[in-house]
């Protein structure tokens, strides 16, 4: 039984958790490998609409493990409010499973994000000012130690810990940003009403994982963001403190590379960013807003305007290879349906050099032109469509051409935000 890595080919908010959503029908497990509530996904069941930040999308599947990996980190007061706000509505919750060598975003790491990015000003990279840019330099900066969810079971360890982190945070607090210390015992008293409710679910994650896949069960690997969001091969320094790309799903849940059999790149028809950053397809002009207003372009976490823009073909191709796609599944092709003509950027033109790829050195970005090819739009709705022969022969094109340039086959077309607006090719 495979297991398979659903990641995000652009900038994130490509539609991953209905894919995922859908894959998890099918799964044994699913697994988060990275980030932490910062991420937003939105899945459609019927007539209801369920926002999730933290949780992995297949919580909705009762008899799908739902795993937060070891590389994701977890804020127990969101946690704990999504947790209850799911009971609520009768998702019991039990199949979800929390790595305890995961970190805890503590309130100060959520104070110091919004004090940080208050300070850059008009440098701000745009975070979620949910904490994860601190929690993650915790969990690298190693002493004093970053707090985990397994330091969560024991007070006394708790404790210590905190009263630790406090020693330099509060020097940081009071002498950078002139703001009163923080005290061990109010932070706990803090985070102290969520405990009940997410301790009982952190255990051996990867032990978890090893079970399924020595059982030859169906793994799916979820990122949250996307490839140009990732620390290492995004638009450095518009990025998360995380790995999205695939190889990022093994650093996360300890699951090898050569354990995965499938890599499912989720690419939305057109492209998307939040934040500050180079974007060489934005659109500043109606077409742009005609693409937020029909795709509901507005953040899951923030309610932040999503720039918007034609599809970077180049960016599509360079993602592809990072990370290994079999397979790309397009999303939200119904946006374009009205638009007579339709624009993929298929070249970078940076100083007079025709670039396919994109560039590692960032700052040729922020100077790229983009090379357009122009297809002809379908200019009827599709979101009715059930099989790729019911798609118009113009949309058709379309994702084949998007095909071509990733170098993976299209295995979905999504044409609406239900599970049954899906063409499975
Ligand atoms: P994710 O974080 O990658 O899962 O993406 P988001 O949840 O932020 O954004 C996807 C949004 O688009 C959600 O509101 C989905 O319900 C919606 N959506 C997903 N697929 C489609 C589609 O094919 N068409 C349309 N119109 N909306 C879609």
């Amino acid at each position: 039984m495979p297991v398979k890595v659903v990641v995000g080919a652009q900038w994130g908010d490509e539609g991953k958790g209905k894919i995922t959503d859908i894959l998890a029908a099918e799964a044994n497990a699913v697994v988060r490998y990275q980030g932490g509530s910062n991420a937003g996904h939105t899945v459609v069941v019927g007539d209801r609409e369920f926002k999730l930040h933290l949780i992995p999308s297949g919580i909705l599947h009762e008899d799908t493990l739902c795993i937060m990996a070891s590389g994701t980190i977890i804020d127990p007061i969101c946690l704990a409010e999504e947790i209850n706000g799911l009971r609520e509505r009768g998702v019991h919750c039990d199949n979800l499973r929390l790595s305890g060598n995961a970190h805890v975003i503590m309130p100060y790491h959520r104070l110091l994000d919004a004090l940080e990015e208050e300070a850059r000003g008009s440098a701000s990279i745009g975070t979620t000012r949910r904490g994860i840019g601190p929690t993650y330099t915790d969990k690298t900066r190693r002493m004093p130690r970053g707090i985990r969810m397994v330091d969560l079971l024991d007070q006394e360890v708790l404790r210590a810990a905190v009263a630790d982190q406090l020693e330099l945070k509060n020097a940081i607090l009071q002498h950078i940003y002139g703001h009163a210390p923080l005290d061990t015992d109010e932070v706990i008293e803090e985070i102290a009403d969520a405990l009940p409710i997410i301790t009982p679910y952190v255990t051996d994650a990867r032990a978890i994982v090893r079970g399924c896949l020595d059982r030859d069960e169906t793994v799916v690997l979820e990122g949250a963001q996307g490839t140009f969001l990732d620390l290492d091969y995004g638009t450095y320094p518009y990025v998360t403190s995380s790995h999205p790309v695939a190889g990022g799903a093994c650093l996360g849940t300890g699951v090898a590379p050569t354990e995965i059999d499938e890599t499912i790149a989720v690419a939305k028809a057109y492209t998307t960013r939040v934040g500050a950053g180079a974007f060489p397809t934005e659109l500043h002009d109606e077409c742009g807003d005609g693409l937020r207003e029909r795709g509901a372009e507005y953040g899951t976490t923030t309610g932040r305007p999503r720039r918007c823009g034609w599809l970077d073909g180049v960016a599509l191709r360079t993602s592809a290879e990072i990370n290994g796609a079999t397979g790309i599944a397009v999303t939200k092709l119904d946006v374009l349906d009205e638009l007579a003509t339709v624009k993929i950027a298929v070249n970078y033109e940076v100083g007079g050099e025709r670039l396919e790829r994109m560039p590692e050195n960032l700052d040729r970005l922020e100077g790229a032109t983009a090379i357009y090819e122009e297809l002809p739009g379908w200019q009827r709705p599709i979101s009715e469509a059930k099989s790729p022969a019911e798609l118009p022969a113009e949309a058709r094109a379309y994702v084949d051409r998007m095909a071509e340039i990733a170098g993976a086959p299209v295995l979905a077309v999504s044409v609406g935000a239900s599970r049954e607006q899906t063409v499975w090719f």
